[in-house]
């Protein structure tokens, strides 16, 4: 909030010092005392949008230079050859570029601007908050958090490696080889430099980084030997590559000896870094990252209002499901065992794993047709989504995930993959359909397709802003999807014979509390202290989790910090926001209407989308 402000608020000392005169060198325009008429708005307007998309175009060829896995993750090559290792050099190098991006895109609005009054629009001023929130956080990462010292997982050069391998369609496999070629003799330089950066490092972490290098083995040992392969490459240019590849496989694994000396000296001396980040380091991460209008502490009880409100709601409905469950059976007189009882018993209803991937499509046409009955949004029918079981190099992280089109690719389609059930033993599949049962899975794809994270990225490829495309606020894009189960529920979406479910109810709340303890995990662990144990009572006892679900997020708000709360950070301000146009506008409020002009801004800041939604309404009543 005060952030916001500051940035707000230098933004208007400029616009008002800015003169014409300097508008109308900018513009190529004749200079005033020539000319006969000044230019007209629109004029103005479009020759400052054009300059607007020449500065950005020129920050992100300047950033693709500097960040080529960045680059190469958002389909841009041009650097892909490049590995820059993370020396003291470059991090110096990283700061210059961020100090000079931050004051010339300040200095932008009051370049762009005309008769007092901004030429550039808010969606373009809302880019500048962007880009200028961006650059900020990389300079405190490299100030303050320094995490280059700490977290030895930071370090790993597998991804864009993966990338380069498996994304056919941007450049020919011979291309991409030659990248991948350039990419490996930089390899030993780059692992070198990243463990004389590691200065105190957290044993979390560090073993974090050792099991990740060890997953990317695979990547030299099989993936691209294949590659050199099936591209038929012959001569010197195999040759080349396979022994880069094997110079690279050896640097990786005297890396990994490395961190696990390291490591076991740690152990031994009981010493390096906690894991926790600390009150100071993880609210202004949280301010950095999930830009909500509350801090890190306000949100930590706004979560704790929230699981109280919860439980109670959860219990009520446990009181009502008992007797058709258990009949004359004493209940608990815990309440947490009792509702506990209730979710066991009604998590035996769920789909035969063979079955798991179809139910999931023939599910998509019935929440596209509910969503259109009800008024809620408008979905774009020539924009299928394609339900298919997950590419072989993407299983194993999510279990179900949407893959969008990049900004590049307007045209492609959207896929909602899907681990099929293989993978699994019998019980551990069993454990997961439970988990996953007849309720929860209408949830989960509520939440990743309709009208979830795929309605919200049809929406926001219809204003197409690269910059909210590449640097969007992922608290407002989970926090959409999150919103976007709450919308289904209140909609009547899961009633029996027109009577709303309690089963259903009951299964939405403990899928919402899982939202909701991830923040109160994340605070507590990095903030409070919260020991392992304590989070297991608050994961599997008081959110009604299975041990497995619990021990992996305990891991996870080990090795994440200011991410697990983006979730509930997001909704929680969408629904604010909601509840608060409807107080102003009365009757006048049509749910619709707001989605769709939510949506319209684009995977910005809630907050931000907020104040240009507050703005709109005051200028609708003047
Ligand atoms: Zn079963
Ligand atoms: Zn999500």
């Amino acid at each position: 909030m005060k952030k916001q402000a500051q940035i707000k608020s230098a933004l208007a000392a400029r616009l008002s010092a800015a003169s014409v005169l300097s508008l109308s060198a900018l513009l190529n325009l004749a200079p005033p005392a020539f000319a006969v008429q000044a230019p007209s708005s629109a004029q103005v307007q479009a020759a400052a949008a054009l300059q607007f998309e020449t500065e950005v175009d020129a920050f992100l060829a300047d950033y693709w230079r500097l960040v080529p896995d960045a680059a190469v993750a958002a389909g841009r090559f041009e650097a892909a050859a490049q590995l820059p290792a993370p020396t003291e050099a470059r991090r110096q190098a990283l700061l210059i570029f961020c100090e000079r991006w931050l004051q010339r895109l300040a200095d932008l609005p009051g370049r762009l601007q005309a008769a007092g009054k901004s030429a550039l629009t808010p969606a373009q001023l809302g880019d500048l908050a962007l880009l200028d929130n961006h650059l900020r956080a990389m300079r405190w990462s490299m100030t303050e958090l320094r995490s280059d010292q700490w977290d030895a997982s930071e370090s790993n050069v597998a991804d864009p490696f993966a990338q380069l391998l498996n994304k056919p369609d941007y450049a020919p496999a011979g291309q991409r080889l030659a990248w991948i070629d350039q990419r490996l003799r930089q390899v030993p330089a780059y692992y070198q430099a990243a463990l004389k950066q590691l200065k105190n490092p957290s044993p979390v972490h560090l073993k974090l980084a050792i099991d990740q290098l060890e997953g990317g083995l695979v990547l030299f040992r099989e993936d691209i030997p294949k590659a050199i392969k099936q591209a038929g490459l012959k001569g010197e240019a195999a040759a080349s590559l396979q022994r880069h590849n094997a110079q690279a496989l050896r640097a990786v694994l005297a890396h990994i000896a490395a961190l696990k000396r390291i490591d076991r000296s740690l152990e031994q001396s009981g010493g390096g870094r906690s894991f926790r980040l600390g009150k100071a380091l993880f609210e202004a991460k949280f301010d950095y990252e999930i830009q909500a209008s509350v801090d890190a502490a306000g949100l930590y009880q706004r979560a704790l209002a929230d699981k109280a409100r919860l439980l109670q709601r959860m219990d009520e409905l446990s009181e009502q499901l008992w007797p058709g469950l258990f009949g004359d059976a004493a209940k608990p007189a815990d309440r947490f065992d009792k509702i506990g009882r209730v979710i066991d018993k009604l998590s035996e209803r769920h789909v035969a794993p063979e079955r798991f991937v179809d139910e999931i499509k023939s599910q998509i046409p019935a929440l596209a047709a509910w969503v259109t009955a009800h008024d809620l949004l408008s979905l774009d029918p020539s924009r299928p989504l394609v339900v298919r079981e997950t590419p072989a190099y993407m299983r194993g992280v999510a279990g179900a995930s949407i893959s969008a089109p990049g900004p590049l690719d307007p045209k492609g389609d959207t896929y909602y993959n899907v681990d099929p059930l293989d993978k699994y033993t019998p019980a551990e599949a069993e454990s997961f359909l439970r988990e996953y049962n007849h309720w929860m899975l209408q949830v989960l794809n509520i939440h990743e397709a309709i009208p979830g994270h795929y309605v919200q990225l049809l929406h926001a490829n219809k204003s197409p802003s690269k910059i909210k495309t590449l640097f969007g606020n992922g608290a407002m894009v989970e926090g959409w999807a999150v919103y976007a189960e709450r919308m289904m529920m209140e909609s009547g979406w899961g009633a029996v014979d027109g009577k709303p479910s309690l089963e259903m109810g009951l299964m939405y709340a403990k899928w919402n509390l899982r939202v909701v303890s991830n923040a109160i995990l994340d605070y507590s662990v990095h903030v409070l202290g919260m020991s392992e144990s304590e989070a297991l009572q608050l994961l599997e006892r008081e959110a009604f989790q299975s041990k497995t679900e619990a021990k992996e997020k305990w891991h996870r708000a080990q090795v994440s910090s200011a991410q697990l709360s983006s979730y509930f950070a997001g909704f929680s301000e969408i629904l604010a926001l909601r509840e608060q146009l409807k107080a102003q506008r009365g009757e006048a409020f049509k749910l619709k209407a707001f989605h769709e002009e939510f949506l319209s801004h684009g995977s910005a800041p809630v907050r931000m989308v907020r104040r240009l939604m507050l703005e709109q309404a005051a200028g609708l009543r003047n």
